[in-house]
């Protein structure tokens, strides 16, 4: 038997359903630490299944010696009775023993019981499968070692295979491990950022905002921060940072990150916000959108926020537009009215169109009801010019209700208030408007 391909008999073959998944293991380990396998033998008890190179070369046997034989139990502490104690627990474990070789020589050694996955769990006896790995270890310290250099190992295997870029710093906020999705979605070398400054990268205006995240994280705190890349032409993309602090007593405060680009998903986001906010034939905020502004404004800390106006404007025979020139012709001509508002309306002053041919504009930082009408005025004059529909011009009138500061309680009230005023001057007339100050006070014409 060659002893450089061990576990050729036994069950080192695929012969049972689960061979498939033994032999995965067997893999592994047999590029691993010195390890052999147990297996359930004929009369239940675990025997050797087979057993990798530097197994046999640390127990210094022969593998005729040792596939298919049980492990002969010695003393309480020899590495055998250590296995057999660990397999007692169902989950495996680690322990320290004792190896005595043939030559009567000895050493110590970290046991290491993994218990083999079965595919059937329906079947208890293949949890009697088990691998069986052995470190040498010089003195009592390398038991820790060994177990931190394997978990170091996990974290490094799971921290490089993970979707998400992962940094981690040594001290302060110099990197000392960075796997490779971080360096690409940096866009930069991996090795040129362990231990450098990884700032450039990040865009100029969100750096502060970064020190003061890593400040924080070095204080103790997790934090959660998007930030801007910058990605050499002009347009930028969006990373999600989260720290989390650590501290160890051999270490200075440090942290482990992970970075995610999330500017499609903030894009998609923003997008969703925007159609829920606005209407999509003028590009004006709707109805929804303009009660939560008017929320703002009424609960304003500053006493001006509340010095609004509400002017309400609905489109007089619009429907006459529809019947004869179509629906189309209809939206044209309230994208060119939207558009014409814009115009008229001052930067500040909020405009919105709440339904059908219903628009609304919040005149801000007004208190004088001469203002708000000159205002209103001023919205109803750019609507004088002639629109033009299916090559005709069309002259278009529209009617308006102005709800002075303080002519209601709430954001549906003041639409209310205007909208009521709006209907009773179009009641009047096209083309007119009434104001309302608490007290309510009828107004004038255009
Ligand atoms: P009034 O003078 O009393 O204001 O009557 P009106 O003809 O303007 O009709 P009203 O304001 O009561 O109703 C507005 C009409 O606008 C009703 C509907 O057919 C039409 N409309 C609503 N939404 C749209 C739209 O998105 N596009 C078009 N083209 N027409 C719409
Ligand atoms: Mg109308």
């Amino acid at each position: 038997m060659d002893p450089s391909n061990p576990g050729t008999t036994g069950a080192g073959r695929p012969e049972h359903p689960d061979g498939a998944m033994v032999e995965v293991w067997r893999a592994v380990a047999e590029r691993g630490p010195a390890s052999l396998s147990l297996f359930p033998g004929l009369e239940g008890e675990p025997v050797v299944g087979w057993v990798n190179q530097p197994m046999l070369d640390l127990l210094g046997s022969d593998l005729r010696d040792l596939l298919d034989q049980p492990l002969i139990v010695g003393s309480d502490s020899s590495w055998q009775s250590v296995v057999n104690s660990l397999i007692l627990r169902e989950q495996g474990g680690q322990d320290a023993g004792v190896l005595r070789r043939l030559d009567e020589t000895s050493m110590d050694v970290l046991v290491d019981v993994v218990p083999l996955p079965a595919q059937d769990d329906s079947r208890p006896e293949d949890h009697r499968r088990w691998l069986v790995m052995l470190h040498p270890r010089q003195d009592a310290q390398t038991t820790a070692g060994v177990a931190l250099a394997a978990a170091e190992q996990r974290l490094r295997a799971v921290a490089e295979q993970a979707p998400v870029g992962i940094f981690v710093s040594e001290a302060g906020i110099r990197l000392g491990f960075v796997n490779q999705r971080f360096a690409d979605l940096l866009g930069a070398d991996l090795h040129r950022l362990l231990g450098t400054t990884w700032m450039q990268v990040i865009h100029r205006e969100d750096r502060a905002a970064l020190l003061e995240s890593l400040q924080k994280v070095l204080e103790g705190t997790s934090v959660d921060l998007t930030v801007r890349l910058v990605t050499g032409d002009e347009d930028h993309r969006w990373l999600r940072f989260r720290f989390a602090p650590t501290l160890t007593a051999e270490r200075a405060a440090g942290f482990i990150g992970t970075a995610e680009d999330v500017t499609e998903r903030r894009a998609k986001e923003e997008r969703l916000a925007y159609q829920a906010t606005h209407d999509p034939l003028t590009g004006l905020v709707n109805r929804r959108r303009l009660l939560d502004v008017l929320k703002g404004l009424m609960a304003g800390r500053r006493d001006h926020d509340r010095d609004f106006a509400l002017l309400f404007l609905d489109i007089d025979g619009f429907k006459e537009i529809n019947d004869r020139y179509g629906h189309e012709a209809g939206d044209r001509v309230l994208i060119e009215v939207a558009r014409r508002l814009q115009r008229a309306a001052r930067e500040y002053d909020v405009l919105a169109r709440i339904s059908g041919d219903e628009f609304v504009v919040v005149l801000r930082y007004v208190l004088e009801e001469e203002e708000a009408e000159n205002t209103a005025q001023r919205h109803l004059r750019a609507l004088e010019a002639p629109f033009v529909v299916a090559g005709q011009n069309l002259t278009l009138t529209a009617s308006m209700g102005i709800a002075m500061p303080g002519a209601a309680e709430s954001p549906e009230d003041y639409l209310r208030v205007a909208d009521r005023l709006m209907y009773a001057a179009k009641a009047t007339g096209r083309g007119m408007y009434k104001i309302a100050s608490p007290p309510p006070t009828a107004g004038g014409q255009t």
